[in-house]
This record gives C-alpha cells, structure tokens and sequence, in this order.
C-alpha cells in the first residue's frame, strides 16, 4: 500500500485528491470479525503536504466477514472508517508512520483504523434472539418470547449456589 509523494515532498501547501483500491494481502482482525484477504479497501481522502511531513486525511471503506456472537450465522458487512495521519519527514528505519524516500505506506494507519473498528462481538442484526437452546434452530420473535426462561441461566446458577449453602447452613 505504497503512495508515491514524490510530487508532494517538501512543498508545503501542496495537496492531491487521493483515491485509491487495495486488495489484502492477508486478512486484517483475528476475531469474530475479519476482513478476509482478496477483499478491497477503497480509500479517498486527500494527500497534503505540511511543513513536519505528508498529512492523508480522507475515509477508508471495506466489507468484513463475521459470524453472529448469538446465532452463529455468517454474515457480510461493509465498513467505513475515517482516517487522519501525519507522515513525518526523516522517521528512523523501524518507524512506519513516515515519509520514506519517496513514498509514504498506508497499511499501518489503514490496518489499525479498520481492526479498530470491527465489532468485538458481532451480531448479524441488533435484534437478533439467538439459537434455540433445545433445537438449535434460530429463534425467530414469536418463538424467542416463548423459549426465553424466566430467569437468566447466570442468575438461575447463583440462586441453586445460595440455595445449597442455605441448606448447609441450616444443617450445622
Ligand atoms: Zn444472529
């Protein structure tokens, strides 16, 4: 994800329209929710040079793949993250966030910005209810209303813990 900037470099006050499609490598986010390789990232912004360096601003949009926390589905869904990075002049070896040579890399500010942004626990809609717990099956509203216990597991598991040491206690 190498931008030339040569026509940028140490000319304060210059900028260009930046638009421009990449295609991963590898896949970006270990998680529930990834954005696969041979995906696209489709970037647009604007390359600017300032006095400390080259400065992108702009938006970077993608699909990512995830698996619903809830029902286990696999769903798609597209992404966009706003983005803003100063790339400065002279960066030592080890730092990417700088303008090296000529060229400025993207894919350490575009990967944290997207990675950021993908969703810790999916869900492949806000109201999705789940699996059913006796069939397995996905639970639709009308079956979900039904099939929800009265009380939480969690909480059912702490009542029988309360219960058992009553009983404990009761007997000493
Ligand atoms: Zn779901």
């Amino acid at each position: 994800m190498l931008l030339n900037v040569r026509d940028l470099v140490h000319r304060p006050g210059e900028m260009r329209e930046l638009q421009q499609e990449y295609v991963l490598a590898e896949p970006w986010g270990e998680g529930l929710a990834a954005v696969a390789a041979g995906s696209t990232i489709a970037v647009n912004g604007r390359a600017e040079s300032v006095h400390e360096g080259i400065l992108l601003t702009g938006d970077a949009a993608t699909e990512f793949d995830a698996e619903c926390g809830r029902c286990l589905q696999h769903f798609t869904e597209t992404l966009q993250v706003d983005f803003t990075e100063l790339f400065a002049y002279n960066p030592t070896e080890a730092d990417e966030y700088g303008v090296h040579g000529d060229h400025v890399n993207l894919e350490p500010p575009l990967r944290d910005a997207i990675v950021l942004a993908l969703p810790f626990q999916p869900v492949c809609r806000a109201d999705c209810f789940g699996l059913d717990p006796d069939s397995g099956e996905r639970l639709t509203s009308e079956a979900a209303a039904e099939a929800t216990p009265a009380v939480d597991p969690r909480w059912a598991a702490l009542a029988g813990f309360s219960v058992d040491n009553d009983k404990s206690g009761a007997e000493h």
